[in-house]
């Protein structure tokens, strides 16, 4: 974890917090931090500063803060995410791959190819989107937490929600067969939408250009899914 990312019951006064959970384990066992050293820390959903480790046992560490001088988070990628609900253990990774690429607003959604038990995991529960997101921010020593929707219909999301979703937006589906390659460096937002394993079907492909989405393409080969989204992400934004 690049960076401690403390929330508000964390603080025990103003400039103090103490942590019991994952994030002292790590500090005691990765950082191997001793009283003195002095940690990069965020709130969420705020600035980035230091804190100096004050003590540490094997149950807590506590933590003396100081945001004199803060930084901001990195700016948020310009994108609005579709992305077919993967299988659990992807689901997990994406989550965290998204978010430490600054993806921000994230809607997992139905496609035929999508099986009706990945709907039912754990790994869906607010909780536990949570846990992955975290270290997605604390990897890339950001802050700000992603928005992350679930859609269990394609057809009523596409037809009555995507429209108002990808106003403002250049409206892209990756999908390996298309016509177009994926733009390069773009300078607006956009909204991406990522298929299943298996692919959307070509009524899907269709359902999504009648909604104004161009099929774009990464080249002959054929991508995983978290490989194909971080490709994607580093063609549409480089250096971001
Ligand atoms: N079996 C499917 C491939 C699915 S790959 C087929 O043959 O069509 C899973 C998803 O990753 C795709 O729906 C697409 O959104 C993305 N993807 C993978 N490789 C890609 C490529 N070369 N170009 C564009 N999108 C790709």
């Amino acid at each position: 974890m690049n960076l401690i990312l403390l929330h508000p019951e964390d603080f025990i006064s103003p400039e103090r917090a103490r942590l019991r959970d994952r994030r002292a384990g790590h500090i005691r066992t990765v950082h191997r931090a001793a009283p003195g050293e002095q940690l990069r820390v965020g709130l969420l959903n705020g600035h980035i500063g230091t804190a100096e480790v004050t003590a540490l046992d094997d149950e807590q560490v506590e933590l003396e803060v100081s945001f004199t001088d803060a930084r901001q988070p990195p700016s948020a990628l310009p994108l609005k995410l579709v992305l077919a609900l993967p299988r659990p253990k992807m689901l997990k990774r994406i989550i965290q791959h998204a978010t430490a690429m600054g993806a921000k607003e994230i809607y997992l959604v139905n496609a035929y190819r999508v099986e009706k038990s990945y709907w039912q995991t754990p790994w869906l529960e607010a909780e536990k989107l949570r846990e992955q997101w975290l270290l997605g921010l604390e990897q890339a020593v950001d802050t700000v937490m992603p928005r992350i929707e679930l859609r269990k219909r394609f057809k009523p999301f596409v037809e009555d929600e995507l429209p108002g979703i990808i106003a403002g937006t250049e409206a892209l589906v990756a999908h390996p067969v298309s016509a177009g390659p994926c733009p390069v460096d773009v300078q607006h937002p956009v909204t991406l939408a990522v298929g299943p394993e298996g692919g959307f079907i070509p009524y899907e492909v269709e359902k999504l250009q009648q909604q104004g989405f161009a099929p774009v393409h990464l080249g002959p080969r054929i991508l995983r899914v978290e490989t194909a989204l971080p490709v994607l992400l580093s063609r549409l934004y480089p250096g971001r």
